[in-house]
């Protein structure tokens, strides 16, 4: 019981709290995505040198690969202030004028989420970004006259897992487009050796690469894992990370050889065992999982396509031969040619 109490709230709570201390604040401690960093400093030297403020950057991707880093480092590179917020949080467009009108010249706003801001919400948006400049509406009827407001030169950062749902007038006005990508092991080896420094835990390399290879490429996973590994360690062992502690840590929080998790798993188990492989629309699978389809689209599927372990198709999602020889399952090849073994070899792939 004690042990759960541990892997639930007190793990999340803890995470939160360090979260911060641990998140790079220079693009020189971001690992990884060097191809984002490069564009991303040659735009700020580009910018300090013309003396003008960034273009509106969006950053897209899954959750957890380091959109709100790299959102909170460019004001550290550039010196300007950063105010946050998040698109269900901006109802209507009082909810975002002080932070347009608070904004200071150079400075920056972050939007995450930002494919959920309302429409009213992205249409007030529009001239905030083009030409600094809001228009707000004063009285009602046929006595209501517009009042254009001056803005300070701001750059807005707006972050989203599905850039599909933004809209294209949206999308346009953002200047650069930057997709972060999955972590290569390496990599997220170097972000956990990084954290364990700052978090003043030994942390042994074969461990490190251990976590890193079983955290779905992504960087918020792996340091959660580490975290879990170090209060396994602190708990159960002498506080160092080796090699077998991470296997066992891992093994407790029911993380497999591939790096899935429960959910994961049971994604996986429904697709073939109740929709005998697909296809299945997302939301029927949600509906039997009894959870938001959202989550399955934006947290748990995009790594499963990634790594073939599922495929999408016109009509629905489907189980591919790697995901049934996962959970064990044999495939019914006659029902269904286009699933299990075959997939691959008959498409001549
Ligand atoms: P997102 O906004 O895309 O959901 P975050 O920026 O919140 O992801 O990143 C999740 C965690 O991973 C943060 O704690 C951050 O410190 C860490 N992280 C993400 N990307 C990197 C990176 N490139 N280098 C180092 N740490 C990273």
């Amino acid at each position: 019981m004690a042990r759960e109490a541990v892997v639930g709230g007190g793990e999340i709570e803890n995470e939160l709290r360090h979260d911060a201390a641990l998140r790079p604040r220079r693009f020189s401690d971001v690992i990884g995505q060097k191809h984002v960093i490069q564009r991303l400093t040659i735009a700020v030297n580009a910018c300090r040198k013309l003396g003008e403020s960034m273009p509106h950057i969006l950053f897209d991707g899954p959750p957890g690969l380091g959109k709100t880093t790299f959102a909170n480092v460019l004001p550290g590179e550039m010196g300007g202030a950063l105010q946050i917020t998040s698109g269900p949080a901006l109802t209507r467009p009082a909810d975002l004028l002080p932070f347009l009108t608070n904004a200071e010249e150079g400075g920056f706003l972050f939007i995450d989420e930002i494919h959920r801001l309302p429409r009213i919400v992205e249409e007030f948006l529009y001239p905030a970004m083009e030409d600094f400049r809001v228009d707000i509406v004063l009285g009602e009827g046929l006595g209501a006259r517009t009042v254009s407001m001056r803005l300070k030169r701001f750059t807005l950062i707006g972050a989203t897992t599905r850039s599909g749902m933004l809209s294209s007038p949206m999308r346009d006005r953002f200047k650069m487009h930057e997709h972060l990508d999955y972590y290569d092991e390496n990599d997220l080896a170097t972000i956990l050796r990084a954290n364990a420094i700052k978090l003043k835990t030994p942390l042994e390399d074969s461990a490190a690469l251990e976590l890193a290879r079983r955290s779905r490429g992504t960087p918020r996973i792996a340091i959660s894992r580490l975290f879990w590994a170090r209060q396994f360690s602190a708990s159960e062992r002498d506080g160092t990370i080796t090699l077998a502690v991470a296997r066992e840590a891992l093994h407790l929080a029911e993380v497999d050889h591939a790096g899935l998790d429960k959910q994961d798993r049971r994604y996986l188990e429904t697709l073939t065992g109740v929709f005998q492989g697909g296809p299945a629309g997302v939301e029927a699978i949600a509906a039997t999982m009894n959870l938001p389809s959202d989550t399955l689209s934006d947290e748990v599927e995009p790594y499963l396509l990634r790594e073939q372990f599922v495929l999408r198709t016109a009509r629905g999602r489907m189980a591919t031969s790697k995901a049934w020889s996962h959970i064990g399952r044999i495939p019914p090849v006659t029902e269904n040619p286009n699933i299990g073994p075959d997939l691959f070899s008959s498409a001549g792939i």
